[in-house]
């Protein structure tokens, strides 16, 4: 099974349609693949030392935010901080758990080989990361929005000092669905250390809003058996959606 056929044969649920031109809302455009993010100047708060008021933070505030935070130690080796990218009022949220190497690079979460398989994935439920109406477009981003050395595991307190962000992100965009990847993801937000494997195929809640597990692409490019298992999680994820007014 490629990169671009990964819906299991048996699947049944109609694709969408081709992404729309324009999007009706606020919209935060995706890089081109090979672009790297030029440095610009910013506010760099005190090492150590996370901002106040991030709850009430609009999405200029927070973006800057992000970008000047040196709460913990990743902010000492990143290239570029990863806030995010898609519809500030998406339907869907797509939560992975940290930013890799290219992600540094580019400053966009899920890029390179498993951001291609994640966006198949969402093409395969008529989703996009491309400009499209909030029910299209999704917003894709990480718990941790720096990231760490050599890809390793992040750190409590790394998580503890980053999750405000990610809390602050979820307030402003009201999703009505989270798909959570990955197992670090999947075990901060939840905080639990139950593996995936029995997280999965039921309907959780973050801040108030249904979240869903599935595996980190990733994950699925290693394991090709475990799309099928993926694949389920989507059908679960659109009819929790359907399901709700
Ligand atoms: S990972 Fe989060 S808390 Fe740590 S420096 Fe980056 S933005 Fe700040």
């Amino acid at each position: 099974m490629g990169l671009t056929a990964w819906v299991p044969r048996h699947a049944g649920v109609a694709l969408g349609a081709p992404p729309a031109a324009a999007a009706d809302g606020s919209v935060v455009a995706g890089v081109e693949p090979d672009r790297i993010v030029a440095a610009s100047p910013v506010a760099l708060t005190p090492r150590g030392a996370r901002l106040g008021g991030i709850e009430q933070m609009d999405w200029p505030a927070l973006r800057e935010a992000v970008a000047g935070c040196r709460a913990c130690a990743l902010c000492e080796s990143r290239r570029n901080t990863v806030f995010g990218v898609g519809h500030e009022q998406a339907h869907w949220m797509i939560v992975g758990e940290a930013p890799g190497e290219n992600e540094d690079r580019h400053g966009e979460p899920f890029v390179g080989q498993a951001g291609r398989l994640l966006d198949s994935m969402l093409r395969s439920i008529g989703l996009t990361r491309e400009a499209a109406p909030p029910e299209r477009q999704v917003f894709i981003c990480n718990v941790l929005k720096c990231r760490p050395p050599g890809n390793r595991n992040p750190e409590p307190q790394e998580v503890a000092q980053c999750e405000p962000f990610l809390k602050r992100q979820v307030a402003l965009v009201k999703p009505r669905i989270i798909l959570a990847m990955g197992r670090f993801a999947v075990q901060s937000l939840l905080r639990t250390t139950e593996p995936i494997g029995r997280l999965r195929g039921r309907v959780h809640d973050y801040e108030g809003v249904p979240l869903i597990v599935t595996y980190h692409p990733a994950y699925l490019l290693r394991n090709l058996p475990d799309k099928a298992k993926a694949w389920d999680d989507l059908c679960l994820a659109l009819d929790t959606l359907r399901s709700r007014p």
